[in-house]
């Protein structure tokens, strides 16, 4: 398939959100563009797509819950997990995406943040032995954000096992990339497993706020009596039908990233910078000392990378979005003329 991604000449490269550097398929457009009048008129119908949801991630009917993006769904997990408890804990495995913190806050969950191991070695021990009664919900993402590390096989299952009055919740927003999942047969071993999807990221939906969350319907019916009725508008409805029905887009987005992700490991290797083998559309790299003024060198330069300093392990690194190769190319020119005019 060829398709020409857009030119970011003269506007910001953003690499710094993990977004989609190449925006939504065609088809994606195509398909808001023909909303009509009466479309926007009615409260939106959601057994068509949430049974197309359902045949994408290979779930029967009812195993499906779509949020309006997964930080919705990351929410209402979280209300879901404090729900009538005044004790519940939260266990947040560092460094994670910060949106866990702020949602086990806004549920009043009392969170205990599980310090990385050594380069980031997954804390399997340290999150068994955190794990109390008052355990109600567990955050998990696979592969990780900001390091695009994946969680060793076993293990999800294992804290499921250990920690059976919590809820499990594994992020999977960049599963695309890393082509691996825990949907299947697992969810109907582990009731309170739950997985969390977005189509924001590989297929370029950030915009329109779609996500969703698949577990046992057992478990979704807790999560679906404190969600909203109409929680998607139709827009997202439409763009999601059409975004899984173009695969051969989503095959040449991934593709795009994986070359980005190899552009950057030279990149780093070439200047003696740590950097770990990433399964999503992104890559931290540690520049040192320099970092902050790295980003601030770049942003002048159009081109918004982010500092991740400040997270747990992640001392003078960069996060990266690894999208397309040629915005890849284009970020990798300004990082080296940054480079070169601070040596000197
Ligand atoms: C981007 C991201 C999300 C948010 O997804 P939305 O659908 O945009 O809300 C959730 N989890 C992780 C780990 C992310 O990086």
């Amino acid at each position: 398939m060829t398709y020409t991604p857009p030119s970011h000449f003269g506007a910001t490269l953003r690499l710094h959100l993990n977004e989609n550097t190449a925006g939504c398929s065609p088809a994606v457009l195509a398909a808001l563009r023909s909303i009509d009048r009466l479309d926007t008129a009615f409260y939106p119908d959601y057994a068509g797509i949430t049974a197309a949801t359902e045949r994408w991630f290979g779930v029967p009917t009812g195993w499906v819950q779509l949020t309006n993006g997964l930080d919705e769904g990351l929410h209402v997990v979280a209300q879901a997990a404090a729900r009538g408890r005044l004790d519940a804990e939260a266990l947040i495995v560092e460094p994670a995406f910060e949106m866990y913190a702020a949602c086990a806050d806004a549920a009043g969950l009392i969170a205990t943040h599980i310090a990385p191991g050594p380069d980031f070695a997954f804390p399997l021990e340290t999150l068994r032995r955190a794990i109390t009664p008052a355990t109600r919900l567990i955050t998990l993402t696979d592969p990780n954000n900001p390091t695009g590390l994946p969680i060793p096989a076993g293990a999800i299952e294992q804290i499921a096992l250990e920690a059976p009055g919590a809820f499990v919740l594994v992020d999977e927003a960049y599963a695309e990339f890393s082509g691996r999942t825990m949907i299947g047969p697992a969810l109907d071993r582990h009731r309170r497993l739950i997985v969390g999807r977005t189509f924001a990221k590989a297929h370029g939906l950030a915009a329109l706020r779609v996500g969703a969350l698949v577990a046992h319907p057992e478990t979704l019916a807790l999560i679906r009596r404190l969600l909203p009725p109409f929680s998607l508008n139709i827009c997202a409805v439409r763009a999601l039908a059409a975004a899984l029905d173009d695969r051969a887009y989503l095959d040449w987005y991934v593709a795009q990233s994986i070359e980005s992700r190899a552009l950057l490991y030279a990149f780093a290797d070439r200047h003696g910078f740590r950097h770990w083998p990433s399964e999503a559309n992104f890559v931290l790299i540690r520049v040192g000392d320099r970092a902050a003024a790295v980003v601030d060198a770049a942003g002048v330069r159009g081109v918004a990378l982010r500092d991740k300093s400040a997270a747990p392990g992640c001392a003078g690194c960069i996060r990266v979005t690894a999208g397309v190769a040629e915005h890849t190319r284009a970020c990798l020119a300004v990082l080296e003329d940054v480079l070169a005019s601070r040596a000197n």
